[in-house]
């Protein structure tokens, strides 16, 4: 028996097989959840398709640009008629220019702090807003990607880490306001993994590197450690738990100096 057997899972931010979101889909796959995907533009669709192919089961996959006006909302019509409900929704998205990855946060530009929070951050209301009709009464949950960043100065990671203090906090508005609804909403705060987007983060690798050295668990999380949290936040197993941001860091967190 699988965790999300029958269950529709929604899943934004599979860029190619090292995304966070592919651990994500690939755990719910195999728990037997039914899967709708997005993929941001034209360049990215043929790449989304390929992955999904070699899935156990089909998958519904559609155009979300989250700045695009209009297309969140097109994106959960086509859900709701593929569908007609949702049980998951994994926002696993995240964006901001290179050139505000590097140097001091005091030098960003409107446009670059704006841009961040709009697709890191906000993006998940508007989903959230979007998703809530699909999930009322389901004991549906929704869970978000979190870095240490938000809480603590790390290096390089600048506007991401002001963003990412915005999603945690939005996490923790939307459980109240979701709630009663029956929808949980939750953040996996996730250790440095090498993705596309990670790498776009100035000395990326010497952080990979010191996490590995210094965190309790002496390495480095992998998508599957966090496509399993995912996984457990998603399903009953989790189902007194919401509004939290949990760890999967291999406790990197937890040091002082
Ligand atoms: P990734 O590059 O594989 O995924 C980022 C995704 O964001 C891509 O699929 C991209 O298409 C999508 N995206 C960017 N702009 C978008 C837009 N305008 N509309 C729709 N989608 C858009 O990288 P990843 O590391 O898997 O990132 C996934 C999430 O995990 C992000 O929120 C990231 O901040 C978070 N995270 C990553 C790490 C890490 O070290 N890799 C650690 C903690 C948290």
């Amino acid at each position: 028996m699988g965790l999300m057997d029958g269950k529709v899972a929604v899943i934004f931010g599979v860029a190619n097989k090292r995304s966070i979101a592919w651990g994500i889909t690939q755990a719910l796959a195999d728990h037997g959840a039914k899967l709708a995907l997005n993929y941001q533009n034209e360049r990215m669709e043929d790449g989304v398709r390929k992955l999904v192919a070699d899935l156990p089961q089909p998958a519904y996959v559609a155009p979300c640009d989250v700045t695009v006006p209009g297309q969140t909302e097109s994106y959960f019509a086509g859900i709701a008629k593929e569908f007609g409900h949702v049980d998951a929704l994994v926002h696993c998205i995240a964006f901001a220019r290179r050139e505000e990855l590097g140097g001091q946060f005091v030098n960003t530009s409107w446009e670059g702090y704006a841009i961040a929070q709009q697709v890191s951050a906000y993006s998940l209301v508007e989903m959230c807003r979007h998703a809530a009709p699909l999930m009322e009464g389901r004991e549906a949950g929704v869970v978000t990607l979190s870095y240490y960043g938000a809480e603590k100065v790390v290096p390089n990671y600048n506007v991401m880490g002001v963003a990412k203090a915005a999603l945690e906090s939005s996490v923790r508005y939307l459980a109240n306001d979701l709630g009663p609804r029956g929808v949980r909403v939750n953040a996996i705060s996730a250790g440095p993994i090498k993705t596309l987007s990670a790498m776009g983060v100035s000395d990326f690798s010497s952080l990979h590197q010191s996490m590995a050295e210094k965190a309790p668990l002496r390495r480095n999380v992998t998508q599957e450690d966090v496509g399993n949290t995912a996984l457990f936040l998603l399903s009953h197993l989790s189902r007194g738990i919401t509004g939290q941001v949990i760890y999967v860091d291999s406790g990197y967190s937890i040091l002082g100096a």
